[in-house]
């Protein structure tokens, strides 16, 4: 018997995200290399297949949360390196020496703990989140040489925002305490702020996928990413009826309404209820009424295409939907509608093997 059809499939464009990442590769400053992010399983995109096609491309260093998400990783791909941005758990010291993982080091704790081999170290320079102090930083710099030192941005995003410069101070009182170590600031956004930001290693994420790491501007990536769902039924409907839980939309004509097989279960952000849209085609097609857990309604009334039908597919991240804009409808960012795409979602792959 052959599978049953998904209710969604989430299409990955590896050839994309490659031309991705060498468009950031080829705009660092001299010297300057790309690693790239894959924590959460890059993102949702899978990140066995993204480490693959990347490190096909010439990308020799990844980055996780997790030692689960690592020791995963590791399995896929065997010649690369692999940080893990979580931090050193003692507990599990000898997977790091077994899998061949270098842990970022992230308070002085862990540094004393860590039992030596290839570790960063992570100094905070301003988002009070993981690292140590730079004061932290000067009493290890004697005893301690770590392969790689590191901070991260806060506001990347802005470029404007006056913690970017004083966070770039910071991390360069960092480099200087370890002077033969090489350095690491930017992500996404951080490597659009400009060379001075680049250091030794950047370490895109999100903008791998597609995200826009410039707000405000035009995308400079590629999408890298489709999501559709499955129409389960097409319904013609009268005036004012109302459609779904807590009957939410009222139809000011005759309608006809297509149920799709993907819910708030799914990703599909609850907050796009009556504000969303989909896309049959090059129609725009509005979301109406909540979200359920496993279906959502889009008025497909104008749509004169053909193939509308049950079994068609209707486009909700794609061509005319991009990440960022279902993001701005959900009132989020696209990191967090990539990361919630659920298990459910089949992912497809293009591209590159
Ligand atoms: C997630 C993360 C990144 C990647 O960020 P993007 O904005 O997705 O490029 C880089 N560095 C650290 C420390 C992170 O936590």
């Amino acid at each position: 018997m052959s599978q049953p059809t998904p209710g969604a499939v989430l299409t990955v464009d590896l050839d994309a995200v490659v031309a991705n990442w060498r468009l950031i590769r080829d705009r660092l400053a001299p010297n300057s290399r790309a690693a790239a992010v894959v924590k959460t399983d890059a993102y949702g995109l899978g990140a066995a297949k993204v480490a693959h096609a990347l490190a096909r491309a010439g990308c020799s260093r990844f980055f996780v949360a997790t030692l689960e998400e690592a020791i995963a990783l590791r399995a896929a791909v065997a010649d690369i390196d692999i940080l893990v941005l979580n931090g050193f758990d003692h507990g599990f010291a000898e997977a790091y020496a077994r899998h061949r993982l270098i842990p970022v080091l992230n308070s002085l704790d862990e540094a004393r703990r860590w039992p030596g081999g290839p570790a960063a170290l992570h100094v905070d320079s301003g988002m009070e989140r993981l690292g140590v102090t730079i004061g932290e930083a000067a009493q290890l710099s004697g005893s301690f040489a770590p392969v790689l030192v590191m901070s991260h941005l806060a506001c990347a995003d802005e470029p404007d925002h006056p913690l970017n410069r004083r966070q770039l101070r910071i991390f360069a009182e960092a480099r200087a305490l370890f002077a033969k170590t090489e350095a690491s600031l930017a992500a996404s956004s951080g490597i659009f702020l400009g060379p001075e930001f680049h250091a030794d290693w950047v370490r895109p994420g999100a903008a791998l996928y597609g995200v826009n790491p410039t707000p405000g501007q035009p995308n400079p990536m590629r999408p890298a990413v489709t999501l559709e769902a499955r129409i389960l039924q097409v319904r013609h409907v009268d005036q004012n009826v109302t459609v779904g839980y807590g009957a939410t939309h009222l139809t000011s004509g005759p309608a006809r309404l297509a149920t799709v097989a993907a819910g708030y279960a799914d990703g599909l952000f609850r907050t796009l209820g009556n504000r969303g849209h989909g896309h049959f085609g090059d129609e725009y097609v509005p979301l109406v009424g909540r979200i359920s857990m496993d279906l959502t309604v889009f008025d497909v009334s104008r749509v004169r295409d053909a193939r509308l039908s049950e079994g068609a597919m209707l486009e909700l991240i794609g061509p005319n939907i991009s990440i960022d804009r279902i993001a701005a409808e959900a009132g989020t960012i696209g990191y967090e509608i990539l990361t919630s795409l659920g298990p459910r979602i089949h992912r497809h792959y293009v591209g590159t093997p």
